[in-house]
């Protein structure tokens, strides 16, 4: 179990803190596993200047010297899995094998692929132009670390979500600040404490637990924000960013939508909405929100996921293989589920599995996985994100109708097709207002750390992963170097003659006037 010894209330991160303390609770027991610093403004103010001191000596390490660091936190990441685990369990009740699959394999993979891939990522690049002036000019373009990167995570993935971004920013030579979510903090610390064991200097990595106001502090001290959570806060945050004039990353909410045609293989579509709709209780970004179903597949599918949604185990999570679907980390996250799946049942929708939150004799909180039909996007539970173990399914004429409605919402962070024609398949893909849309499949693309993962419309600005995911980190710079061969004056500069001019009007005709006009 995490203990309070990941953070003491007088040196924390070295900072001194005169704030309140958080308690931190496991979702699946009600049990208080640790407390935290509630950091305020002043303290954030404090860090930011010891990052500041220590980001010059970090960027003079090198992408070497740092990806040593990062390839050494990987190791020790897989040496210390059992203690990760249980610490990320502790604080948001998943079972054991989400916190398996979508953390530990991730956040290994992520500092392997960093340490790989920003040297070439952000590699110096040079730039040839067919500008006439710059003939025989050498053109650089050039990738700056932006200096301190603020970094706010959210409570579903605290490895994931926050690492996820953290690795990048300090890859490229930046010292950053995260911000973990008030009810996941134990993770963040842990992982801090075991980059400094595999080297990392003091203050290139700083956790400020806090509330929302420290993460708002936050914003306005860091040279570049890195968001996560949800589509409210996102739009504060941007404000904030926007005000300050800095650059915000943001990715949001979503609902996302899974489109299943008449010719796809239905136990593969049917396997691929259950799991990928409670997997970590629903609580993922990029859950499957809802299903469209083309009618003359509609009541099969519909039977498959009801049998196989059924037969999930619900409960605390007590190792390896003992439940399917474990806590609702967040407290008020099971109002809205609630909410939810009651609004859809007062306008006609019909629950197929589960519909309760279950009363667990230990003080956790859960919730059935649940299945509903009969639903239309009336309903909350059609259009606004659950961010739960709930499948709506919902019967649709034609594909015609399943890209409308998969269109019909504010978010777009991504989406599902299943049908045998893979060809088809991608040419609805392309169609569905969404960052990222998997074909025959789910949520891979997060996996794919070398494609970009960000959100259309409502679900984010900017993306993380690929070159994109480190370039955000830095500042870009143009640099262009003439030689000591040039001559002393060029030949557009003073003093204006008329036999000049004329000869460059002459000049830029033919270099831009030749050729049809419409
Ligand atoms: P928030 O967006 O409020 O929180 C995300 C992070 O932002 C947390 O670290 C939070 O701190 C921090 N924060 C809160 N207020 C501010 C502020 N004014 N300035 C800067 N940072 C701030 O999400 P919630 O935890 O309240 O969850 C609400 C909904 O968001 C969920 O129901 C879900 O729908 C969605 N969500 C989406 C996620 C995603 O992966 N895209 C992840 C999590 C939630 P603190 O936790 O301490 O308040």
């Amino acid at each position: 179990m995490a203990t309070v010894e990941h953070a003491t209330p007088q040196a924390h991160n070295g900072v001194a803190h005169a704030g309140d303390e958080i308690p931190v609770e496991n979702p699946a027991t009600g049990q208080i596993v640790g407390t935290v610093p509630d950091l305020g403004a002043a303290a954030v103010t404090e860090m930011a200047k010891r990052a500041r001191a220590a980001q010059p000596a970090w960027e003079a390490y090198g992408f070497d010297g740092r990806g040593r660091i990062l390839s050494r936190a990987q190791k020790w990441l897989l040496d210390n899995q059992d203690r990760v685990i249980e610490t990320i369990i502790s604080e948001t009740g998943k079972t054991f094998e989400d916190a398996e699959l979508a953390e530990i394999a991730y956040a290994a993979n992520a500092f392997g692929f960093w340490a790989k891939h920003a040297p070439e990522y952000l590699a110096d690049e040079r730039i040839k132009s067919g500008q006439i002036l710059v003939k025989g000019k050498k053109l650089l373009l050039r990738y700056r670390p932006l200096g301190l990167i603020g970094v706010i995570g959210p409570w579903n993935y605290p490895l994931t979500n926050s690492f996820g971004d953290c690795i990048p920013a300090l890859a490229a030579g930046n010292c950053v600040i995260l911000k973990p979510s008030e009810v996941t903090p134990l993770t963040s610390l842990l992982i801090a404490e075991g980059l400094r064991e595999c080297g990392l200097p003091e203050d290139v990595l700083q956790i400020a637990t806090g509330r929302g106001e420290t993460g708002a502090a936050l914003v306005e001290e860091v040279d570049m924000i890195m968001f996560t959570g949800s589509t409210r806060t996102g739009r504060k945050v941007a404000e904030s960013a926007a005000r300050r004039l800095i650059p915000a990353s943001l990715e949001l909410g979503g609902k996302d939508p899974m489109i299943v045609l008449s010719d796809a293989d239905l136990e593969r579509a049917a396997n691929f909405a259950t799991y990928y709709s409670m997997q970590n209780a629903g609580q993922t970004c990029i859950s499957i929100e809802r299903v469209y179903v083309e009618e003359p597949v509609y009541d099969e599918f519909v039977a498959r996921v009801s049998d196989k949604v059924r037969a999930l185990r619900v409960g605390p999570p007590a190792g390896p293989g003992s439940v399917e679907v474990g806590a609702i980390t967040f407290p008020p996250q099971l109002e809205t589920i609630e909410a939810h799946v009651a609004d859809a049942v007062d306008r006609g929708a019909r629950v197929l599995a589960g519909g309760h939150a279950v009363q667990s004799g230990g003080g956790g909180r859960f919730y059935e996985p649940t299945v509903l039909v009969d639903v239309d996007h009336t309903m909350k539970i059609m259009t606004e994100e659950t961010f739960g173990p709930t499948l709506p399914i919902m019967k649709v004429s034609d594909s015609e109708e399943a890209v409308r409605l998969a269109n019909d919402s504010p978010y777009g962070l991504g989406a599902s097709v299943f049908t045998r024609d893979a060809e088809r398949g991608e040419q609805i893909a392309r169609r569905i207002e969404t960052g990222a849309a998997n074909v025959n499949d789910a949520l891979i693309n997060y996996t794919v750390l070398e494609l970009p993962m960000g959100g259309a419309k409502a679900s984010g600005l900017g993306s993380r992963h690929g070159a994109g995911g480190i370039r955000k980190y830095c500042s870009q710079q143009a640099i262009v170097v003439t030689s000591r061969l040039a001559p002393k004056r060029e030949v557009h500069m003073y003093p204006y003659k008329r036999r000049t001019s004329r000869m460059l009007a002459g000049l830029f005709k033919l270099m831009y006037g030749r050729g049809k006009r419409d």
